[in-house]
């Protein structure tokens, strides 16, 4: 990785922008779709989209595994999206439907939901189990 740029997986067409460190908190738009690479909304991922996101980012990807059903996750989604304005675009924010994506959910051993991943380089860096607020979300996101 290159510290003077930083490659960011567009959140509509997934294509990989290179962007210049300096232009990160600039509102960079995507190369190809110009679409803007941060939105302030978390990013909705599937088994198609989920590897690319986190292997090709080069910056943490923290996800929010829910589902539909579960009250828990309705009360923490508004919170969910005020940690994505709060921590964009340092970090990646991102939803996975556990009832949709029922492997992804497998593959990250997730028995209760939500439960927040945080991701550094690909790697599971720390994950948090029960819902909590966007405060909370964003003192343990930065204390990894
Ligand atoms: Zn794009």
């Amino acid at each position: 990785m290159n510290s003077d740029s930083l490659h960011l997986v567009c959140p509509h067409c997934q294509a990989i922008n290179r962007v210049p460190t300096s232009r990160l908190d600039q509102q960079p738009n995507c190369g190809q779709c110009h679409r803007a690479l941060f939105t302030g909304q978390p990013v909705e991922l599937t088994g198609t989209t989920f590897a690319r996101h986190l292997e090709r980012n080069d910056i943490p990807l923290l996800v929010d595994f829910w589902a539909p059903w579960c009250g828990p996750c309705k009360t923490m989604a508004p919170a969910f999206v005020q940690v994505a304005a709060m921590l964009e675009p340092q970090f990646r924010l991102a939803k996975v439907n556990t009832d949709t994506e029922q492997s992804l959910g497998a593959q990250y051993h997730i028995r209760s939901i939500p439960t927040l991943i945080l991701f550094r380089g690909g790697r599971e860096a720390a994950r948090q189990a029960g819902a909590t607020t966007a405060q909370d979300i964003a003192r343990w996101v930065r204390s990894h």
